[in-house]
């Protein structure tokens, strides 16, 4: 159909707005140990605004067109810290790929993403942030395809570095973001945004399996 190649990125990405709808009180929740406790509300604004959006995003020029349109919806929807930062995680990773992506140009685009998210945020691993679950996401994915590995199997290692990464957050104390006006008070928790990763990727990985 006119749509083509683009479906299976548009159903994922609707899933995934899905899975941060549920996440809402989760999230928020977690955001309120350790932050404002606007996380999950964020985060289920700029998906309620994807489901939305998301049937009228251009569909013949490639996933890097549909991200790019993802993009511009997050960065009118989403607040707080969150909003810049998903916005150029999208943005970034929808300019690094072509027009029909091989795994491995996946691969690159999601690092480019993170890449996006590093810069804006100034973050680094270990500063409990999303990066913290990005970063090893990203690197599993292309490690895992650079071994040999099948995408699906690929992304299943992102998750799980993702996993492993956001729940090591807890044992950190911030250097960055409202958090780290909190010191050793967060330790115990997880970062909140570190945790969202962890969700949507997971989402993801589940909805593009074949
Ligand atoms: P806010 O503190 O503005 O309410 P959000 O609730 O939208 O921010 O997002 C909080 C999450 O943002 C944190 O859990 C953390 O993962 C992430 N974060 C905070 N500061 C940064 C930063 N400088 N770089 C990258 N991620 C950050
Ligand atoms: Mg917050
Ligand atoms: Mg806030």
């Amino acid at each position: 159909g006119e749509l083509g190649v683009t479906d299976p990125l548009r159903r994922a990405l609707e899933a995934v707005a899905e899975t941060l709808i549920s996440a809402r009180d989760e999230l928020t929740d977690l955001d309120r140990e350790v932050g404002d406790g606007d996380l999950g509300i964020s985060l289920a604004r700029g998906a309620a605004a994807i489901l939305a959006e998301c049937p009228g995003y251009p569909g013949a020029d490639g996933p890097g067109a549909v991200l790019r349109a993802a993009s511009a919806t997050v960065r009118r929807s989403v607040g707080g810290t969150s909003g810049p930062l998903y916005a150029v995680l999208l943005l970034r990773a929808a300019s690094a790929l072509p027009g029909s992506p091989t795994p491995a140009d996946w691969a690159l685009a999601f690092r480019a993403g993170v890449s996006g998210v590093r810069e804006v945020g100034d973050a680094a691993m270990g500063d409990r942030t999303m990066v913290d679950a990005l970063q090893p996401a990203a690197d599993a994915f292309a490690g895992s395809l650079e071994a040999g590995n099948d995408w699906p199997a690929a992304l299943e290692s992102a998750v799980e570095a993702a996993k492993v990464g956001a729940t090591a957050t807890a044992a950190v104390p911030a250097r960055l973001g409202r958090s780290s006006y909190l010191g050793d008070r967060v330790l115990g928790h997880p970062d909140p945004g570190a945790i969202a990763v962890w969700t949507w990727l997971a989402t993801l990985a589940t909805t593009l399996r074949p």
